[in-house]
């Protein structure tokens, strides 16, 4: 179900840019009733209020600091493949989280890049060490940190000693504004389809269900699969 998602939202940008612009290598063919699945899935979890006060046509940093993580690594693949990258998706990393690798040329691999959606925190040293290691891994010397948020000083001190490009919100949100406009706004429309806001489960690929915690009441997002999956993210709703 989960491939069928992320596809879905593939074929979205695939029709979007027929003429122009074939991105998506990684995943060009999905099952036709995947964008039903998609548009159901909007309706059935009441999100579509919250989806529909977000600007359609132009990029801002409130609409990237709300994407879900793994809508908002799919926009970063679907950047680099606009920039004219071949993309591959690798779902090795221990969150859950994929692997996007660039090829300048076909099949050789020449940049990683990690993508960490919006959180609080700024990013410090981790991530960073995370993706030095799987540059090494691959043999590669430059590696992109994307994300909506913002970076420690330390981090942006190690990202300079290591080869590794930061790219924040602010930062993003300018490079978007820069494409080509019919590409930037194809790319917003991909970004925007469906429900683009509810967290997905790092395990199962599915979105998740908003749920109040017996005691108190706080609001979580939980695993649709739970008990099988024990998967939750902290919600402000
Ligand atoms: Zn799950």
């Amino acid at each position: 179900m989960g491939q069928s998602e992320h596809s879905s939202a593939v074929q979205i940008l695939k029709h979007a840019l027929e003429t122009a612009w074939s991105p998506f290598a990684w995943a060009a063919s999905a099952p036709s009733s995947a964008l039903r699945r998609y548009r159901a899935s909007l309706a059935d979890n009441g999100q579509a209020a919250a989806c529909a006060r977000f600007d359609n046509r132009k990029w801002t940093l409130d609409l990237l600091k709300h994407l879900e993580w793994r809508r908002f690594e799919e926009l970063c693949a679907a950047y680099y493949e606009a920039l004219g990258f071949r993309t591959r998706l690798l779902h090795e990393r221990a969150d859950g989280a994929v692997e996007i690798v660039l090829c300048a040329e076909p099949d050789r691999a020449s940049v990683i890049v990690h993508a960490k959606a919006w959180d609080a925190y700024r990013i410090g040293i981790g991530p960073l060490r995370e993706l030095r290691d799987a540059m090494a891994i691959a043999s590669v010397r430059k590696g992109v940190l994307v994300t909506s948020g913002r970076f420690t000083r330390e981090a942006v001190n190690f990202a300079a000693q290591e080869h590794i490009q930061l790219i924040d919100g602010a930062g993003l949100l300018e490079k978007l504004s820069e494409l080509n406009p019919e590409k930037s706004l194809a790319l917003l429309q991909f970004t925007m389809q469906g429900d683009f806001l509810t967290p997905t489960c790092p395990a199962c690929s599915a979105k998740m269900i908003s749920r109040r915690s017996i005691q108190g009441g706080r609001p979580y997002w939980g695993c649709v699969n739970y008990p099988r999956c024990k998967h939750t993210f902290s919600s402000t709703a």
